[in-house]
């Protein structure tokens, strides 16, 4: 891999997440060599993945490359590499580009979908946790559109302007107003050769209500949002299949799409050499103490999604979202220091600052620790606090300019089919 032997402890860093990139920025000026593996080399700020699908963002708005973040960092190196083994007891790790041998290892490779087992499903849907994911949906979207135009099969052309989201969390929600916005405000003017009042947003949720983690006023309100927009909200409903045609349900209801996101759960992604052991816990995490130690190691270390730390008030692990990972890699920074100066680390403390989501223009619920909003001052909010996490100056600006842009001109202008998607099943 090209890495220079140096008298410093390596540090291993799987993941450029953020919990990777926390933990890198707090290593930079330590007397330890850090390298950071990711098959990606840029860092993707995944809460605004849904603007890529719906065509309100460009990819490069919400991405930044690994190196520029970490460029003025001594001893820090970063290698374009997909993990594909842990040997523990050898301490390395083996990649696609080779082996490296770590003092230390940290995996904060985040976490993917979970399918729950059902193939047919993960083969058929479309999937929202990478870029090229997101570009794939936003090209299906409008390849279906186009279709739509072109068929004289009234079925086939329901189908193709059906969209159906399972999962009611951040994601489905986010995704299901954007959607919508976009039938209401960009069909019509698109394609005024067909009727795209047609077109149908479904969301389905398994339990009682939508945006379950959060509060029951901000989940009523979503709903209310949602419903206003013309979502179809269905809650109590289990989805059994998708064949690529017809979501079937655990009830008698059924629906024929083309498109069918699933976004009804994630798992962690675990790495072989550390994917079964009495360490691998609720959602294919690692099970971690209280110093994001892997159970039972003392030189491993999980931190971000792919961790799953258990206190009283969070009996199955901190929630899978961007602060526990950004909170825990720091910490983890100043512990490692902490270790290797031979003083005792501190236990991880989780500083809960709250939830939010958007359902649309001038829509967003807010829960923060001490107050709740919703409505226009949320979506404001919910705009700055994105705006203050995405990663570089150029970024921030760009996503700005595209949000006000699209604010006055009631516009979308990246619905654009530059790599088409391939259907898996095509008749
Ligand atoms: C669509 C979507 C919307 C979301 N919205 C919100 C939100 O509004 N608010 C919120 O708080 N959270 C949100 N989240 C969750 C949040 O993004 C995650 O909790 C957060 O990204 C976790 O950070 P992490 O560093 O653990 O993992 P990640 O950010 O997922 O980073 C993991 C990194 O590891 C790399 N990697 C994985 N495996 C390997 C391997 N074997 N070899 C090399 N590299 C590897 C990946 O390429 C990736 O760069 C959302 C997530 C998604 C998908």
């Amino acid at each position: 891999m090209n890495i220079p032997v140096t008298s410093y402890p390596r540090i291993v860093i799987i993941g450029g997440g953020f919990a990777g990139i926390s933990l890198a920025k707090k290593l930079s000026m330590q007397e330890v060599q850090v390298v950071l593996l990711d098959r990606h080399n840029y860092h993707t700020f995944q809460p605004l993945l849904y603007q890529v699908s719906t065509g309100g963002l460009e990819p490069d708005s919400i991405a930044y490359p690994i190196r520029k973040i970490l460029k003025d960092f001594p001893n820090f190196h970063f290698r374009l590499a997909n993990v594909e083994e842990i040997n523990t007891e050898n301490r390395k790790v083996l990649t696609d580009i080779g082996e490296l041998k770590f003092d230390y290892l940290v995996v904060a490779s985040g976490s993917e979908t979970n399918y729950f087992g059902n193939s047919e499903i993960e083969k058929h849907s479309m999937a929202m946790k990478t870029i090229p994911q997101s570009l794939n949906l936003r090209s299906l979207i409008l390849e279906n559109f186009e279709e739509a135009l072109l068929t004289s099969n009234l079925n086939e052309r329901n189908a193709l302007m059906n969209f159906v989201i399972v999962g009611g969390g951040p994601t489905g929600v986010e995704l299901a107003g954007a959607l919508a916005e976009i039938k209401k405000g960009i069909l019509p003017k698109d394609y005024p050769d067909l009727d795209t009042r047609l077109a149908q947003i479904h969301i389905i949720q398994s339990s009682d209500c939508i945006l379950k983690g959060m509060s029951a006023q901000a989940s009523a309100k979503a709903e209310d949002f949602l419903e206003n927009l013309g979502v179809n909200v269905w809650k109590n409903i289990r989805v059994t299949n998708y064949d690529g045609k017809t979501v079937t349900t655990n009830t008698d209801l059924t629906f024929e799409t083309a498109t069918l996101v699933w976004a009804a759960g994630v798992k962690g992604a675990t790495i072989k050499g550390l994917s079964v052991g009495e360490f691998i816990t609720h959602g294919s995490r690692l099970l971690v103490n209280g110093f994001n130690q892997v159970k039972g190691f003392e030189n491993i270390f999980a931190v971000g999604d792919i961790s799953c730390m258990v206190n009283e008030e969070f009996p199955i692990g901190l929630p899978m979202m961007a602060q526990p990972a950004i909170q825990q890699g720091k910490q983890l920074g100043e512990n490692m220091v902490r270790l290797i100066e031979g003083k005792p680390m501190r236990p991880f403390v989780y500083k809960d600052k709250g939830a939010m989501a958007t359902v649309g223009r001038n829509k967003a619920v807010v829960d923060l620790p001490k107050f709740r909003f919703q409505g226009v001052f949320a979506w404001y909010v919910w705009m700055f606090v994105h705006l203050f996490f995405l990663i570089g100056f150029r970024n921030r600006m760009v996503v700005f300019v595209n949000w006000v842009y699209n604010y006055v001109r009631f516009d979308r202008e990246a619905r654009l089919i530059i790599r088409p998607f391939k259907r898996k099943v095509k008749e």
